[in-house]
């Protein structure tokens, strides 16, 4: 459920016309619904309420913006960040250090530095050299790192190939053959404080079948440690879980997921933590924009071509997403169409031959579930500068992030005298 819905004919965030923010801000701009990420928090949080005390740290690569992390931190939720840059953004929204977690198979010394310094709460290593790297600088502070061990279960997520991340091949983890040798050899280091294990296999998994078969060996990997003398007080179980796209999808619930999760690990005895991204943020945003011009005349269905672009939605570019698209003010007709926006590559296509609410050239339409991997994504390419992004809350709205235009992205850049 979202606060994005038609009121006497004309769509709204929550009690915000849709057609006001584009009149007063301009498109493309993404717009948040402050309620909808609040009833997203509450409903993950609930789904795990047979839990000890779970730790929740949303993973703030879906969506980084300051307001929106502000929004999750006053739900009681912790960060999980994958830079240097995003753990600077969790501790600006006041983000509490110690709820913080750092995932990424690239953390640099600076990072890791920086990292211990603020007094994050936990490291997630992703491998061996990693955690001699952490140990070293942690050691070389008089600090003992707190860290879970990332294990790679190579279990096939069953989700697209460039967002599944707990197969054999993939980057993610340290291989879950390995993990108590390696478990052991950096235990036993002075600066490091390990602790635990983490896992996540995969973004926008449509089943739960993948993450109960990971969850297990990790389950058995517990055992395994234990049974060789080592403390293991945290497990981290990732984030994953898939949001519905289009009108149809089913999913698994939150609550399903909690299900799972309390029966795989009632017998851990650890703190689980759980860094959803997607679940909380997706449904909680639209990209609104409006249409340049309806192009007839080719051999196919006519190209409706909005303002918004690859560089401001890229999932469908990338991942061949699909992102349902609804007229701001529906008349009930429908059309079918190839939406696309202006950068010039094919590439920048939203949907190929979709039937969609019959739109013309000024009509403003919103692509749907655009909250997680959208304006994070966008770039400035084609020189387009990059998007703005609002929050809605209630009957009022804030722009949450200016637009950045071309020449101010050009003010940044310099011909050097030799080229003068
Ligand atoms: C991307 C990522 C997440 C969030 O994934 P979602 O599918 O958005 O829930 C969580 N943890 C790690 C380590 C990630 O890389």
């Amino acid at each position: 459920m979202d606060h994005f819905q038609l009121r006497d004919g004309e769509l709204y965030a929550e009690d915000v016309p849709l057609a006001r923010i584009a009149e007063d801000i301009g498109t493309p701009v993404y717009v948040y619904s402050r309620a909808t990420l609040e009833r997203h928090a509450r409903v993950f949080r609930e789904a795990l309420s047979g839990l000890d005390n779970p730790h929740i740290a949303f993973a703030l690569k879906s969506n980084p913006n300051l307001a929106v992390i502000k929004v999750l931190q006053r739900q009681g939720f912790g960060a999980d960040v994958v830079s240097g840059g995003e753990m600077k953004r969790a501790l600006a929204a006041g983000v509490a250090a110690e709820d913080i977690i750092f995932s990424g198979v690239g953390k640099t010394y600076r990072e890791m530095a920086g990292a211990l310094d603020a007094g994050i709460g936990q490291f997630n290593i992703e491998s061996e050299e990693e955690g001699h790297e952490l140990a070293q600088i942690a050691a070389g502070k008089g600090l003992a790192a707190p860290c879970a061990l990332r294990v790679n279960p190579d279990v096939d997520a069953g989700t697209h190939a460039k967002i599944s991340t707990g197969k054999a091949e993939n980057k993610f983890g340290v291989p879950i053959g390995r993990a108590e040798e390696i478990f052991a050899d950096l235990s036993s280091r002075p600066g490091m404080n390990l602790r635990g294990l983490a896992v996540h296999i995969g973004s926008q998994l449509s089943s739960l079948a993948p993450f109960e078969a990971a969850f297990n060996r990790v389950g058995e990997l517990v055992k395994a440690l234990r049974a060789q003398g080592h403390t293991i007080t945290h497990v981290d179980l990732g984030g994953g879980l898939g949001v519905p796209y289009k009108a149809g999808d089913v999913l698994p619930s939150p609550a399903e997921y909690g299900e799972m999760v309390a029966r795989v690990t009632s017998d851990w005895g650890v703190r689980l933590m759980f860094e959803p991204g997607r679940v909380i943020s997706g449904n909680a945003g639209v990209l609104l924009t409006r249409v340049i011009r309806v192009k007839r005349g080719g051999n196919g269905p006519p190209f409706v071509i909005v303002d918004a672009a690859m560089n401001d939605l890229a999932r469908p570019a990338l991942y061949d997403a699909w992102h349902d698209i609804d007229a701001v003010v529906p008349s009930g007709a429908r059309m079918t169409a190839n939406v696309v926006g202006p950068i010039c590559e094919t590439g920048d296509t939203f949907a190929r031959d979709r039937e969609i609410d019959a739109l013309v050239a000024g009509d403003l339409a919103v692509f749907r579930t655009a909250g997680a991997y959208g304006a994070t994504m966008a770039s400035s390419y084609n020189s387009r500068g990059f998007v703005a992004e609002v929050m809605v809350d209630g009957d009022k709205y804030a722009v949450v992030a200016d637009r950045i235009l071309p020449e101010e992205i050009t003010a940044a850049e310099r011909v050097p005298d030799w080229l003068e």
